[in-house]
């Protein structure tokens, strides 16, 4: 399998360089060159299988002759080492739990499977390869997490200081090792910034392999795909249409559904759910593509601006937005509407959810007022305990802190407090 540059101008690569430049020369993300649809028979049958098994079928023609297939089976095992229930909430609505990982976060799922193949890759490849990521609070925990202990990958996060929960902060700066936190003084945007000079600095590229570790990178797309896939083998009645709400900020999660569909996965429609970060919902509405810095709201893994993998969304559809709409519905949602769904989901179907997957929710609620005849699949993408401060005073409840969060609440944060490009850039070189 070959990749090629969404810019164009730059060469066609396999699976590992693809991974391991994370973007391409001339600054275009990264996209297969060809899919196949996987046979029909397979989805049919799709109960036969396992998820690895299901897994591996989807992922094998993207990764190529560049990881054995033997290697690639134990990968898939290593990733998927945790439960993807659909639970049923009030007919036809079903949350995926995509939470039930080492993080707490769907992210997970990416950034397991692409540390693993960054650690086949490091048995052939004696270059240190540097993993730079900036985080507004998912990413960098399961980034690190994924990445703890592989041998040849260093890991720098970035994060805004006092902008992510105790709890987020707390995964991303007590394992210590290959992985480095910087806690930057300044938002999201400043930490995000700062990685993208170091991207263009020719002093650090010349001596370092940089590599990305946002959803731009194929290596944490791709396998987001998996449990679309998984879903689908869960629900009892797969004659009737389904549709996805998938609650988006860089729309990696949602495209990698698409991916999914692409390769003969039944869906009617997909729900692209936002906060008032509402770039997307807007474009389909007015055909204008305007992007602008990001609003903080309570959903706050989703606060972005420019969505980076809307351009991978378009491109599935050949630039055309009629052709779009016909696949993609798109609504935003306000921080008040999020919390009333939150509180709804609690009283009426005794369902915590977290405020993300309460977007979702919202987003495939609107849609089937419209569309009456489908069942709905919302992914709930990270567990309600990563945003205490918002959802306890919603749900007026204690929520119970799971064992894995536990643990991380008892070590030692370590970070190193900077303020500019400049002492990036030191450590980098040093
Ligand atoms: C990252 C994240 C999202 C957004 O996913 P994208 O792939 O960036 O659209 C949604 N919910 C949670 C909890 C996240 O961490």
């Amino acid at each position: 399998m070959q990749y090629k540059s969404l810019n164009g101008k730059a060469k066609e690569v396999n699976f590992e360089d693809a991974a391991i430049k994370g973007i391409a020369e001339d600054k275009g993300l990264y996209f297969p060159k060809n899919i196949t649809p996987l046979p029909a028979s397979f989805f049919e049958n799709i109960n036969e299988f396992s998820n690895n098994e299901i897994a591996f079928k989807l992922i094998k023609q993207f990764v190529g002759d560049s990881i054995p297939k033997d290697i690639l089976k134990t990968i898939i095992e290593g990733t998927l080492s945790f439960d993807f229930p659909l639970v049923s909430i009030e007919p036809n609505i079903y949350a995926l739990e995509l939470y039930h990982g080492p993080t707490m976060a769907f992210k997970d799922v990416g950034a397991r499977f692409m540390a693993r193949c960054f650690s086949y890759f490091n048995k052939n490849n004696p270059n240190e390869v540097t993993v730079l990521v900036a985080t507004s609070g998912d990413t960098g925990g399961a980034v690190a997490n994924g990445f703890l202990g592989v041998k040849g990958v260093n890991v720098i996060i970035l994060y805004p200081k006092g902008k992510v929960s105790d709890i987020q902060e707390k995964q991303l700066t007590t394992l210590g090792q290959n992985i480095t936190a910087f806690e930057v003084n300044g938002t999201f945007d400043d930490c995000q910034a700062m990685v993208k000079e170091a991207f263009l600095d020719t002093d650090i590229t010349s001596k370092k392999q940089l590599t990305s570790a946002n959803s731009i990178n194929i290596a944490r797309w791709l396998p987001q795909m998996f449990y679309f896939v998984f879903a689908y083998k869960q629900l009892k009645d797969k004659e009737k249409p389904l549709v996805f709400a998938v609650p988006s900020g860089n729309f990696g999660n949602i495209c990698a559904g698409m991916m999914a569909q692409k390769l003969g996965l039944p869906v009617k429609m997909f729900i692209a759910a936002t906060n008032i970060n509402a770039v997307v919902p807007n474009y389909l509405e007015t055909g204008i593509y305007a992007p602008k810095p990001s609003t903080q709201t309570i959903a706050n893994a989703m606060d972005v601006g420019d969505p980076s993998n809307f351009i991978r969304i378009q491109h599935l559809f050949d630039d055309d937005l009629e052709r779009l709409k016909e696949m993609l519905y798109s609504e935003s949602f306000t921080d008040d509407e999020t919390r009333a769904a939150l509180k709804l989901l609690k009283e009426k179907f005794d369902y915590l959810a977290d405020p993300h997957g309460a977007i979702g929710y919202l987003g495939l609620k609107s849609y089937l007022k419209t569309d009456t005849n489908c069942q709905g699949v919302f992914l709930e993408t990270a567990h309600p305990v990563k945003f205490l401060d918002v959802v306890e005073p919603v749900i007026k409840e204690k929520i119970e802190i799971p064992e894995q969060i536990k643990d991380v609440l008892t070590k030692e944060k370590c970070a190193k407090e900077i303020s500019s490009y400049a002492e990036l850039k030191a450590y980098l070189l040093q």
